[in-house]
Order: C-alpha cells, then structure tokens, then sequence
C-alpha cells in the first residue's frame, strides 16, 4: 500500500493493534483487512447467502487505494472488541440534576470509546433561578459545562482519542452572555467548542437595530431583552480575539430536519457539519477526489465512472456501519437506527484543483465544488434508494419530510466533515478546504510534529524544472508561495493557500457546497492576523446570506497552540 511517511506514523501511533506489552499486533493492510471484513459481514443481516468475501474485498481495495476512508473511530474498532464506530453524537441535557449527571456518564462512556459529543445546554434553567427542593439558587449552563468539561480531561487520559464536545446556547437564552465569553480564558473548557444558536428573530433584530427577547427556558416567559447588535458584536468580537463562538442557524438546521415529530434539533457534534436528533449517533466517511482524475490528453478530467462507483460503495458501506457498530448506549442504538443517518463527504478538493489548474478562489473553482457535490449528493441518495429496495426505507420514513417519494434507507446521507486525520491518512487536502500552506509543520496529539511538503507542488515544480531547497525553504517559511519571486505568476494563481483565499471566497466555497449536503459543512474561514472585526462582521453576515448553516472563524495568531501552524522546515 502506497501511504506518506506521515501516515504511517499516525496509524502505527493511534489505530494499529498492540499486545498487552505495547508491540504492534497488525500491519497498515490487515487494519483494512479487519475493517472490511467486519463492515462486509453486515451484509448478511439481509441476506444469509450475501457474497461477503467479494464486498469484503471491494471495501478493503477501497481502502487501501485511498479512494474512501470512514471516520476515525472505525477504522479503530471495526472488528475489535469495543467495536464503536461512530464519530458524532449528540445527548440531551435536560434540567435535572439526576438528568445533567446521567449526561456526564453517558458523554464519558462515548468519548472513551472514540467519539466526540455534541450538546445544547439551552434547556437549563438560568444562573441564579430557584431550585425548588432545596431553596438554592441554580448555577446556570456555563457552571455545568465545566463539569462536562473536567470530565473529558479526566478520560482522556484512558480513551481512544483526546475526548471533543460541542456545547450550544440558544441565543435567547438569559445567560447568553456569560456563554459567548466562556472560553475567552485561554484555559477555561478546553475540551470544548462553543457555538451560539442563532435564531431567525435575533437575525432580523440585528438587521433592524432593534432589542430581542430573553426567554426562560423552563416558563417560556420573557425574561428580558437584549439589543441584538451588542450581542451580535459581542460574538464577533470574541470570536475574533479566540475564534470562539462560532454560530450554527437553528431554524436552518430545523429546515432539513428529516423527521420534525421527533423533536426540534438543537446541537450537532463537536466540529459542527452533524446535526443530530437527542441521542442520534451518526458515522461518516470521505471519498478522496484526488483519486476521482484520470488522464484524458495529457489532462487530468474528472473521472465520473469511478466517482459513481466509489459513492455506490461508500453508501452500502456505511449502512453496514450502523449494523456493526456496538453502541455505547441502548437508547443511542435504538434512535440511531430509526432514521439511519450518515454522512458521505469529501476530502482532497483543493489538492484536485490544483491538479485540473483550477484557483480555489475563482468562479471556476467554486461551481466545479458545486458540480461535485450534486453528484455525491443526487448518485448518494440513489445508492440509499437502491439499497431500501433490499433493505427496506429507514423505520420513521412514513413520518419523514420524504414519504411522498421513493424510500430512502437512510435519512441523511452526506455532511462534509473536517477530516483532520483521515486527510494524513489519505496524504490529501482536508475536506474542502484550501491547502493550508505548501510546506508546514502540524502539531499532532501528542506534541509530535510532523512536517510535510504538498506532493502535488513538489511534481509541478520538478516537472516545470522549478524545484529547489532554496525555493521549498522560502515557501516554507512563508507558508505562501505568494511572495516568491522566482514563480511564474501563473503558477501561484492556482497554488493558493488558506491564507491567499479572502474571507468570502472561503464562504462562496462552504455555501456552495451546503447547497448539495444534507447535513453541514466543516469549515473554518481563515482571516489573517490583521483582520479587523467588522471583516469578520461581514463574513458572518455573507454566510448568513449565503444559506450556510453555520460559520467558524479563526484569525491566525490568535490562539496559543494552533493545531496548524506556518513554519519553517527544519
Ligand atoms: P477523522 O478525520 O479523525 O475521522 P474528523 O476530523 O473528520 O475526524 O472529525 C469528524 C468528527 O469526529 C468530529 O466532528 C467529531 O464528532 C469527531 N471527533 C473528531 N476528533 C475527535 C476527538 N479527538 N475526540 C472525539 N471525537 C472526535
């Protein structure tokens, strides 16, 4: 298997098997080799004389061309004994003691086994309302957060992964405030995201300049008012001064909600691009698009056979996920199965643009994302159709925005998700994200860092006779090739980096692709460290525009420890 240098490491660090005395106990091929075997045998869930030893192989070459990774969590457990493979999950807090504590038990079994845990503390009761049994006064959201929070650091330290949550206040909720500027201590609740919940009526009380009602949580009386535009900047300044908030759009998110008589949606997993039901779970995976080209006279075309082939897989493969998988908790099986959901996605865009010669940041580059992602979209649904007609429709479909249509097998079929480690895995560009820079250094979970050379510059470079140490330092240092001197123009308008993009194409790109996604879109707009907050007023307000579901910023420098860093190879 051809797989980075990089790669290796991450795997042989993180999701190889080992003895009780530390030694590896598979190689990178028999990882894949498990997965596919046991994702594969849930086919005979429907079918006693399925062929499994074919799909086996089809999964496992899947696999190991890169062609299509699922999340992380199943490549680690698939046909292990904890055999958890979901990465996103969302529990319900609801305003009891006994309910708020069955919560920090729930998320902690979760994260210890891989997953990541997603939550609205918007049912809470404010801080310093009563508590009947016992005379006091309640401590609010943001106290309990903290107690989730403690609890992640404390299973960190046994569990698969580092343990991540998203925590989510409506915006109408009377300690809106204290939230937005929770994490602004650098080391307050570093095992969460934040994002504020965003309703339609804050928006267009911030459009008119107008105030907007408190609700508690508990009466539903109004409890007060708040000007929108102070809170408005309120989030932007924090989210330029930390990159936290970010915002989701309820009323969005409740738009494409499959099955409304199961409840309102309220939270989605920790990097956001998953709303889920209370108790959902839901697994994803990402095809790589670099491998979706083929040569047609001497220029790389996109290859729409494979495209359609791979999404035909990824789908039946990732229904097979939701039968292999063992569930931390009976009520997450039991809602989980009801409707289904996964999340087919992609990585790899911005390393295939370069490859077609395509800029991230053009018209061009924006409606082939476009294009793309209808046809995971429309031939990811057909792939879900196809497989109700053996499997039958998902249990709630007679209950679903779609029971007037064919019978799909799963409710929601695409999300992008970030990708942070399948990307390393695969040695492509992270979901639909700009390359980040062409030489750096990422700093991974243990303080590892890993320098790397985008493959796709490095090929152009030699090819065009280009290539020199002295011009890879340069880029290097700069993370840009925009300030070398020695390359042609034309060259460094298609091998643009995050940076390179302005604020608006990043949102142009993430909207466009929102269009064809059932789910969200991970995605982080990068503003440089000279942003302003009315820029990042702005982006808020494109994306808004735009139908985004959502919007993180992060303006460079502006957290200790980033995970991604320009620099200088050593
Ligand atoms: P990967 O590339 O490892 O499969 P992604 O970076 O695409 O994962 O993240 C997808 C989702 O996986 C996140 O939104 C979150 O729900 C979950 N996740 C990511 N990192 C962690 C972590 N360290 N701990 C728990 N869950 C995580």
């Amino acid at each position: 298997m051809k797989i980075t240098k990089n790669a290796r490491a991450v795997l042989e660090r993180r999701y190889l098997t080992r003895d009780t005395h530390g030694q590896l106990t598979e190689t990178v091929e028999g990882l894949f080799r498990r997965v596919a075997d046991a994702i594969a045998a849930a086919d005979l869930n429907y079918n006693s004389a399925a062929d499994v030893l074919t799909t086996a192989d089809r999964f496992y070459n899947m696999m190991t061309e890169l062609d299509f990774l699922p999340n992380s969590p199943t490549l680690m457990n698939a046909g292990r004994p904890l055999g958890q493979l979901s990465a996103c999950f969302v529990l319900p807090i609801p305003d009891s003691m006994e309910a708020i504590f069955d919560g920090v038990k729930n998320a902690a079994l979760i994260h210890k086994s891989g997953g990541g845990t997603g939550f609205s503390f918007s049912r809470l009761r404010m801080q310093g309302a009563s508590v009947n049994s016992t005379g006091g006064v309640a401590s609010g959201p943001v106290s309990f957060m903290k107690v989730f929070n403690a609890a992640t650091e404390a299973v960190k330290q046994g569990g698969t992964r580092r343990g991540a949550n998203m925590g989510i206040l409506r915006v109408d909720h009377p300690d809106i405030m204290s939230f937005i500027t929770c994490k602004n201590d650098k080391n307050e609740l570093t095992n969460f995201n934040i994002s504020v919940g965003i309703t339609e009526a804050f928006m267009k009380a911030v459009e008119s300049g107008s105030p907007y009602n408190l609700i508690d949580p508990g009466t539903q009386e109004i409890t007060g008012q708040l000007d929108a535009k102070e809170v408005f900047d309120t989030i932007v300044t924090s989210a330029w001064q930390t990159g936290e908030p970010g915002i989701i759009f309820l009323d969005r998110l409740n738009s494409n909600n499959v099955v409304p008589g199961q409840g309102e949606i309220e939270a989605t997993n920790p990097c956001g691009e998953q709303p889920l039901l209370p108790y959902e779970s839901c697994n994803l995976g990402s095809i790589n698009l670099v491998n979706h080209l083929k040569l047609e006279n001497g220029c790389y075309v996109l290859d729409t056979d494979k495209l359609a082939k791979t999404i035909h897989d990824a789908v039946h493969f990732l229904d097979n996920v939701i039968d292999a998988n063992v569930y931390p908790l009976d009520e997450i099986e039991r809602v989980t199965k009801l409707t289904r959901k996964i999340g087919l996605g992609v990585m790899g865009f911005a390393d295939m643009l370069l490859k077609l010669g395509i800029p991230y940041n053009s018209h061009e580059g924006v409606a082939l994302g476009g294009r793309i992602m209808e046809m995971v979209n429309t031939i990811g649904h057909e792939a879900s159709m196809e497989l109700a007609e053996i499997r039958g429709a998902f249990p709630l479909f007679e209950e679903s925005i779609f029971k007037e249509g064919k019978p799909l097998r799963n409710a929601t079929v695409t999300t992008i998700a970030p990708n942070g480690t399948l990307s390393i895995i695969a040695g492509v560009s992270s979901g639909i994200e700009p390359v980040f820079a062409y030489a750096y250094i990422r700093n991974v979970m243990d303080n590892t860092h890993l320098i790397e050379i985008n493959e796709t510059l490095k090929a152009r470079l030699t090819d065009e006779n280009l290539y020199s140490d002295q011009i890879m330092e340069e880029v290097a240092e700069h993370g840009t090739l925009a300030d070398s001197s020695a390359l042609p123009e034309a060259l460094k308008k298609v091998f643009v980096c995050a940076h390179d993009v302005s604020p608006s194409w990043h949102v142009k790109m993430q909207a466009e692709f929102q269009k064809h996604t059932d789910n969200a879109v991970s995605k982080t707009v990068n503003f440089s460290n000279t942003a302003t907050k009315q820029d990042v007023a702005e982006v808020y307000q494109l994306a808004y525009s735009l139908g985004c579901k959502g919007t993180t910023i992060y303006r460079d420098g502006s957290r200790d420890g980033q995970v991604l860093n320009i620099g200088k190879v050593n």
